[in-house]
């Protein structure tokens, strides 16, 4: 028996390795990177305690999803052209870098429709389930000018407009037959939806709306895809009816003809320039000139104007919002990809790179073996798992607030709101924040164009700011928490994610891992309550509501970044220590074992000053989570390289000169700068034009 698991773990690990290399392999000509594997990294996997296959397994939730993934990944890098790189794309022009993404996405896209009808046909999972997520990204590295169209549009389409509307528009842009942008912001409004300025106008003689963008600040500006690939945009404007404002409404607008791609009448538009990431994205602005639509272009699921201009409002407000809920849960998700890739690639780096000895006289140590490094790598791994988990677990509940809302159960929708404007912050300031740390982690080639991160860090950290600024979404966490603060004080029962709210003190402090979940919602509890409290006393003093509540913005915001990191860690939790601990190995449940504890005791003494208020602790409680935080440190130092391994991304995905799995990291980067297209030329024209001039002037 234990015979047959041994051959069938080895055929497992021998199917990983054998992906990993065949999607490593490079097809540039005279190649001096080796077709071997660097020792020192091959040394780390022979050291790890676990089966990588079986970390691989779980993340990826099983054999066939596994299977599948590994499939697509196979057939779509099969003919990339390996000079496509990072590097090589930043360096071309703004209109180059979008013409080659959008021949990227669309072979891609194409690829993509082959797959789903071989391996599911009918099915979404794959086309377009997989076009805009991280997970395909190095068949596109210059960006996807649809991310937006199929990662919120679709779902804006479905879940706004009627069953009727979704035949209409929502098929048309499932199947990339129409391609729409979602316009919300506006150049001089993005957070303040009542501050939008666009206007849609009813016209009940005709049945249309009429739009307009009455000022320059009116203008929408940002939507990805805007600019030049859509022939729709999803326009938010605010709804007028006999000229009486009836409130924010969706509005699908025809803005190029679908044969010329030329702009209609009445339609201004174009592409906002280069910015920090996202090259190839397309991001726009559009203004609308007495533009008209159908009435029945309005998404009407749930408030509607009829023909006589009768305006039935929305039985709940915040069913506007439940798209932005979507948006919320994919970015997540995503994020916490990117952070996984960053982590693999610094990991990796950090087993291959030597700098210094530990001991004087003693050989040149792999910087990993530095405690100050392992600090930065190991958190940044285990906060790629904790957040990924727990962006899972958000999506199952947004799964079942859909299905309420279509029963008419409303109830769900304040808390799904909450919970995905705290994780979305959560998710996208930890990938950020970690993504940095991680660049920094490697030194001076961190810093190479080449090695991915940058690109990684400016796509996570726009994340930070859109689909809701991250302060602007703390600020209405806080105020979900001070509503069920006050629920906890007129008895009523409160929405299962702030159940703890009514204890604002812990009886002990123990450091188990329990303890430390508790402690972190015990501090959600007493931050609230405290903040609840200086609302209180700041309107007593004579400060409006508003006042008092800007007043303690700061309180607020930390009360909401507790209770997502609460979320986060009562997850991690429960999926280490609770039943699917079972289907996993011993081994491999040790490790998460060991991640757990690392994330656990690093949030506690990062919320330290939080916890004091709660519990009492001693200095020596404190040298014990110290010591705790070290030794996780140590546990998880000989498996830090095969856990990365089991996120199993191919090197294509990674896009890095630091992260390949072969660890031939010198070569990489060496090949990488041979390649740039300033060095084609032994001499650049520049020294006959301008230098050779100025220095031959004697000036
Ligand atoms: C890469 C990228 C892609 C985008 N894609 C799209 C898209 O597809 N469609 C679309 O419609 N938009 C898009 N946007 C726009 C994005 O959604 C907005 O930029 C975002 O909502 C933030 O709004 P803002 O720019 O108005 O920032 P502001 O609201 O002006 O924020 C500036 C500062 O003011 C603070 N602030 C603002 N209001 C408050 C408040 N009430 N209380 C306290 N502090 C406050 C913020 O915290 C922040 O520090 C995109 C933006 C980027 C960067």
């Amino acid at each position: 028996m234990r015979l047959t698991r041994l051959v069938f773990q080895l055929a497992r690990r021998n199917a990983s390795l054998i992906h990993r290399r065949e999607m490593a392999t490079s097809d540039r000509g005279s190649s001096i990177i080796p077709k071997t594997v660097n020792p020192d990294i091959q040394e780390e996997r022979n050291a790890a305690t676990f089966n990588v296959e079986d970390f691989a397994l779980w993340w990826h939730g099983g054999e066939e999803n596994l299977k599948r993934k590994r499939y697509v990944e196979s057939s779509v890098f099969a003919d990339i052209d390996e000079n496509k790189t990072v590097a090589s794309i930043q360096s071309l022009s703004h209109d180059e870098i979008y013409a080659a993404a959008m021949e990227d996405a669309l072979a891609l896209a194409g690829k993509l429709r082959k797959l789903q009808k071989e391996l599911n046909p009918g099915g979404k999972d794959i086309w377009p389930g997989l076009f805009s997520g991280p997970e395909l990204w190095g068949a596109m590295p210059g960006g996807n000018p649809f991310t937006v169209h199929f990662s919120m549009l679709v779902d804006a389409i479905r879940n706004q407009g009627t069953d009727e509307q979704f035949e209409k528009f929502g098929k048309r842009a499932e199947n990339l037959e129409i391609c729409a942008a979602f316009a919300q912001t506006e150049l001089g409004h993005g957070t303040f939806l009542r501050g939008l300025q666009t206007r849609a106008d009813f016209d009940s003689k005709t049945d249309e709306f009429v739009l307009n963008t009455p000022t320059i600040t009116a203008y929408k500006f940002w939507p990805g895809g805007l600019g030049h690939s859509a022939n729709y945009s999803l326009v938010m404007a605010n709804l007028y009816i006999d000229n009486k404002p009836k409130g924010v409404a969706m509005f699908m607008v025809p803005i190029r003809d679908e044969e010329t791609h030329m702009p209609l009448p009445g339609i201004d538009i174009g592409d906002v320039g280069k910015k920090l990431g996202f090259y190839g994205v397309n991001n726009g602005y559009l203004g609308m000139k007495n533009v008209r639509i159908p009435r029945t272009n309005m998404l009407m699921r749930h408030a509607q104007v009829e023909a006589d201009g009768t305006f039935i409002q929305s039985p709940a407000a915040a069913l506007g919002y439940f798209s932005m809920v979507f948006g919320r849960c994919w970015i997540s998700a995503n994020n916490t990809t990117m952070l996984a890739i960053a982590a693999t690639i610094a990991t990796r780096y950090s087993a291959v790179r030597r700098q210094g000895s530990i001991n004087p006289k003693q050989p040149e140590v792999k910087i990993m073996d530095y405690v100050t490094q392992q600090m930065k790598l190991f958190p940044e791994i285990a906060t790629c798992i904790a957040d990924r988990l727990a962006a899972l677990k958000l999506r199952q509940l947004y799964h079942q607030t859909e299905r309420d809302i279509k029963k008419g159960k409303y109830d769900g929708l304040g808390e799904i709101h909450a919970l995905s404007c705290a994780m979305k912050v959560m998710c996208t300031s930890d990938s950020a924040a970690g993504i940095e740390r991680l660049r920094l982690a490697c030194g001076g080639h961190g810093y190479l164009a080449s090695s991915n991160l940058s690109n990684l860090y400016s796509t996570a950290t726009a994340g930070c700011t859109y689909e809701g600024e991250n302060t602007v979404l703390l600020l209405q966490v806080g105020r979900f928490l001070m509503k069920s603060a006050q629920q906890v004080m007129a008895g009523k029962p409160l929405a299962p994610t702030a159940s703890y709210l009514a204890k604002i003190k812990m009886d002990q402090w123990s450091g188990s891992w329990e303890n430390i979940v508790e402690a972190l919602e015990c501090a959600t509890a007493n931050k609230t309550h405290q903040a609840l409290k200086n609302i209180a006393a700041r309107m007593e003093a004579g400060q409006t509501q508003g006042e008092a509540a800007n007043n303690t913005g700061i309180e607020l915001t930390q009360a909401a970044e507790l209770y997502g990191r609460s979320f986060i860690a009562a997850n991690f939790l429960q999926e280490v220590t609770g039943i699917n601990a079972k289907t996993r190995s011993p081994a491999l449940n040790k490790v998460l074992e060991n991640i757990l504890e690392l994330y656990l005791v690093k949030a506690a003494l990062d919320n330290m000053n939080n916890i004091f208020r709660i519990v009492k602790i001693t200095d020596e409680d404190v040298n014990s989570l110290q010591a705790s935080l070290e030794k996780s440190l140590k546990s998880m130092r000989p498996n830090a390289v095969a856990i990365c391994d089991g996120f199993d991304f191919p090197d294509r995905n990674l896009l890095s000169t630091l992260g390949c799995f072969d660890g031939n990291v010198y070569e990489r980067i060496f090949e990488e700068a041979k390649n740039c297209s300033l060095n084609k030329e032994p001499v650049p024209r520049v020294f006959h034009t301008h230098l050779k001039p100025f220095m031959k002037s004697k000036m």
